[in-house]
């Protein structure tokens, strides 16, 4: 069984068709990126699959239920888990106050401390900063910060939404490492990158979504040497 199983996803805002009926699975450990053009879906289709959007059509199974009736604000406790584009930190909240907010629903005290001080170990650096004001960080900071809160709800599926927009090259570089090793432990992941050829390379498999359709899926290294996705989303 799958982790996730999408059948015919329809997303509407008013008369916009945003997504037109995808299908999409994630197995139990995989790591799949989704990727496509500016406005072709892609954020909806996340923001939708963890309950911030409603679906107008189309079924979201996950762990082997149906997720329409879980409420919006429940998601997380049954391990699905958002880092949204733009990171939606708490910016006059501490690094560390932030951090622990990914655990809000949790009362096992001594294992989010363990999990905070494995937060700590993937970024140094927020260790660093912990006492730091979440809203005077960099951006590639501010990312950390948003993965490691999601890391601290213990995700069984994480959905990343263009984590390496914005940063510079050798952070980006930095991220892709952590979304390795976060994976490499087990916990499932859904990547929405610009940075495709990235994204592609340390994924097994992915999706290519246009104007609101699947259009293209399959292993990512088949995707990597496809010519029509090499011309379109690899710079040829
Ligand atoms: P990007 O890479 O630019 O973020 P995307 O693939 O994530 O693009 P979406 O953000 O899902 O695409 O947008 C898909 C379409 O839905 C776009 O045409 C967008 O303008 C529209 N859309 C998204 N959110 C809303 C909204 N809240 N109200 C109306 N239209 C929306």
């Amino acid at each position: 069984m799958s982790l996730l199983d999408v059948k015919n996803l329809q997303v509407s805002y008013g008369g916009i068709h945003a997504v037109k009926g995808i299908d999409l699975h994630i197995e139990q450990g995989e790591l799949v990126t989704l990727i496509g053009a500016n406005g072709a879906g892609k954020t909806s289709t996340l923001r939708t699959l963890v309950g911030m959007e409603k679906k107008s059509g189309g079924s979201i199974v996950y762990d082997g239920k149906e997720t329409a009736g879980i409420p919006a604000h429940n998601f997380v406790r049954h391990g699905l888990a958002m880092v949204p584009e733009g990171r939606g930190i708490f910016a006059k909240l501490t690094v560390e106050e932030n951090l622990l907010m990914g655990a809000f629903y949790r009362d096992d005290k001594a294992a989010i401390q363990n999990e905070l001080e494995h937060v700590y170990e993937l970024f140094p650096r927020l260790k660093e900063r912990f006492k730091q004001l979440a809203g005077t960080l960099s951006g590639g900071e501010q990312q950390m910060v948003a993965m490691g809160r999601a890391i601290l709800s213990k995700p069984k599926l994480l959905l990343l939404d263009e984590p390496s927009m914005g940063l510079a090259p050798i952070i980006v570089q930095k991220i892709f490492e952590i979304i390795q090793m976060i994976s490499a432990q087990g916990v499932t992941m859904l990547l929405v990158e610009q940075n495709a050829k990235l994204a592609l390379e340390i994924s097994q498999r992915g999706y290519v979504m246009e104007s609101g359709r699947i259009t293209m899926s399959g292993p990512a290294r088949e995707l990597l040497d496809d010519e029509r996705v090499r011309n379109a989303y690899l710079g040829g």
